[in-house]
């Protein structure tokens, strides 16, 4: 079992900032977990103190229910993969992956038999004896990801680990990485500024801000019902749509339009009301229950379109299929899909339904 568990864990820097502010949080074992948010908001800052290169300056953290707060970080079975892959330049592709197992102790030809083994798994045999120099980025990742497993730790800490990848080659070490971790069944907590890596690969994700989580969830979760409004508008390809209504009579009012209000809001009267621009259909004719206003900005998103449409309130925008797609200057409506609006406290930004 290899659960990791933060509690009220805090990292402040000599200087005062305090980047990681009594985090509490349990990453199940085998779990893929993902931290993102901001850049500054203190994910790498996290991952090493998780790792021991940082000392932890309050609260604790458990590997697999052993306490190892202040334990060194080579006692604390984990791999970490960074950014920049910190290959040995001076050593060959087999020697690199062998590394951890040579720390361990382990006999000259049985951690080079593991190494190869290793390295075959990641398609690597050809390249044993190269130097990190006359690898390419992608194979050097390999060899990164190949020295991160081959000691079968508790745990991998990845931070950005596909960053430096070009986007075709990104997208398939995404499923490389997502298969192998599977396959293993490693905790894994992975490092990202890139949402929608965090929304593919992830089995549940923290949503960061400012040393603090402001939602923890599946991805269909953070996606669908964001807990705030800062996640509201960090997660999505396309912000959501948020804007000041009053409710009035059931219904909410907002400056482009009127819609239904949810039960249950009580005496609430201001709200904001956020909607996905994926979550509004289109219509080009007057419709009840819609939000209309001036097509302003057409933007091709490959077989749909983000419309923006001038409203009253402010610009909307709402995804349209490529088929549908309206002429700028012309009056349209964006009908919200059932179940889709959410409304949130206008002055704390929390979700209240
Ligand atoms: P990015 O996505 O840009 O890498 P991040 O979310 O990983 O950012 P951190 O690198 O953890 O953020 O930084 C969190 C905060 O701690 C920032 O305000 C940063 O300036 C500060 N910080 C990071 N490293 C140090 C350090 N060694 N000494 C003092 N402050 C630091």
């Amino acid at each position: 079992m290899a659960t990791i568990e933060l509690a009220a864990l805090e990292k402040t820097y000599p200087g005062g900032v305090r980047a990681v502010d009594g985090l509490s949080l349990t990453i199940g074992d085998g779990e893929f977990f993902a931290l993102l948010g901001p850049s500054g908001c203190g994910k790498t800052t996290l991952l090493r103190t998780i790792a021991g290169l940082e000392e932890a300056t309050g609260g604790s953290l458990s590997i697999g229910e052993r306490e190892v707060t202040r334990l060194a970080p080579g006692q604390r079975d984990v791999a970490m993969v960074f950014q920049d892959y910190a290959l040995f330049p001076h050593m060959t592709v087999l020697d690199n992956i062998a590394y951890p197992l040579r720390i361990k102790r382990v006999a000259r030809s049985a951690r080079h038999d593991r190494a190869r083994q290793t390295g075959a798994g990641l398609e690597l045999a050809e390249l044993m004896a190269r130097r990190p120099a006359e690898l390419s980025g992608g194979q050097q990742q390999r060899v990164a990801l190949a020295r991160a497993v081959v000691a079968h730790p508790s745990a991998f800490l990845f931070d950005e680990p596909l960053s430096n990848l070009d986007a075709r080659l990104r997208l398939s070490a995404r499923s490389f990485l997502k298969r192998l971790q599977r396959e293993l069944g490693v905790t894994t907590i992975f490092v990202t500024h890139d949402q929608a890596e965090a929304l593919a690969m992830a089995d549940r994700i923290a949503v960061m801000e400012a040393g603090r989580i402001r939602q923890v969830g599946t991805p269909r979760e953070v996606f669908g019902r964001p807990a705030n409004t800062f996640v509201a508008n960090f997660i999505g390809s396309t912000p959501m749509n948020l804007l000041p209504a009053s409710v009035t009579d059931g219904r909410l009012v907002l400056a482009a339009g009127s819609l239904p209000a949810p039960a249950g809001l009580g005496a609430r009267r201001e709200v904001t009301v956020g909607i996905r621009p994926e979550y509004l259909d289109f219509s080009a004719a007057a419709v009840p229950d819609a939000l209309s206003g001036t097509v302003s900005i057409v933007e091709h998103l490959g077989t749909s379109s983000l419309v923006t449409l001038e409203t009253e309130g402010g610009p909307l925008g709402v995804v349209v299929p490529e088929e549908a797609e309206p002429a700028a200057g012309s009056t349209g409506w964006a009908v919200p899909r059932a179940g889709r609006v959410l409304l949130y406290n206008s002055e704390t930004g929390d979700l209240i339904t």
